[in-house]
């Protein structure tokens, strides 16, 4: 039978904002040593700002225009912020052929012309040479008919809470916090020595991410319960390899719902410590 004050646990938790779908994930939370943190939209508030247009070739205005049109039916954080810089009406028939690699970017025809939007991963993929940029934030190469045509330098920032969230996990008994992401190694470095993570890992696909998940689990003890906090873009299959797998914000995708453990209602990483600290008094209660 399962002691009333799991009961209790999981209600308090649920007050709390904290949706535990069963007894036994209140129990692996209370043993969580580690807790990994994807990036973007979960450290990070996943809402880009255009900070430049850099061009090679051709006007700024016609490589945002290309480069909105591309992204037209994305639905990543990115592709948002791109059409909102570009503020016209977008008109869906001139793309065809649209392609998203996740964790690369986007490639589609635009008029017919093939355009493609995204990192130097996917300019490498596609035969063209990006042109380096030093600034900091996420650079956007953009190649139209198979050449270069410029990049959009855009940046993305940490949540308020973010610093002080890491510093609590570390106050209540967390070893290591770790983020993964799939933006470049001198923007994941800025961010994670910004915010206080331990350990950072970027320029990882979709599958990257489950493979370290997997390497992590394999280093540490039974005993020690590993965490994945993601938003649900791209990282269903994390979510369910992790001992307990964290969605953030209840609108997240019906996808990271399903293969989460634990869902916060809100996107609040602050959440993460009051879920661990409900675990911790239940078991104490329970034992
Ligand atoms: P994170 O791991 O931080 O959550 P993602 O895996 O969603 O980030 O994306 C990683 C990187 O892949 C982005 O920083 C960007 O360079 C590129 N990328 C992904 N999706 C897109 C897109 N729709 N348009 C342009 N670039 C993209
Ligand atoms: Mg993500």
């Amino acid at each position: 039978s399962i002691p009333l004050s799991f009961f209790a646990g999981i209600g308090g938790a649920s007050n709390a904002g904290v949706l535990v779908k069963g007894s036994n994930y209140l129990e692996t939370l209370s043993e969580t040593k580690y807790v990994v943190f994807d990036k973007t939209g979960t450290l990070t508030k996943g809402v880009f700002e255009v900070a430049g247009v850099h061009h090679n070739t051709m006007e700024q205005s016609k490589i945002l225009e290309y480069a909105a049109l591309t992204e037209s039916f994305s639905s990543h954080p990115i592709s948002r912020s791109l059409k909102t810089a570009y503020g016209k009406e977008i008109n869906q028939n001139r793309v065809t052929d649209v392609e998203e690699i996740s964790g690369n970017g986007v490639t589609a025809k635009v008029d017919g012309t093939p355009v493609a939007v995204g990192n130097v991963k996917l300019m490498k993929r596609i035969g063209v040479e990006a042109v380096e940029c030093h600034q900091v934030g996420t650079v956007i190469h953009v190649a139209i008919d198979g050449a270069y045509a410029g990049h959009i330098l855009i940046s993305d920032v940490p949540k308020p809470t973010s610093k002080d969230a890491i510093a609590n996990l570390k106050k209540n008994g967390i070893k290591e916090t770790v983020m993964l992401t799939g933006d470049i190694d001198r923007v994941a470095q800025q961010v994670a020595g910004e915010l206080g993570v331990d350990r950072v890992y970027s320029e990882l696909l979709p599958a990257d991410k489950v493979s370290k998940v997997e390497e992590l689990l394999a280093k540490k003890s039974e005993k020690e319960k590993l965490a994945f906090v993601g938003d649900g873009i791209n990282d269903a299959p994390v979510l369910s390899r992790a001992d307990i797998g964290i969605a953030m914000g209840a609108m997240g995708s019906d996808a990271a719902i399903e293969a989460a453990d634990v869902v916060l209602m809100d996107d609040d990483p602050m959440k993460i410590v009051k879920a661990i600290r409900i675990a911790k008094k239940c078991m104490r209660i329970v034992y």
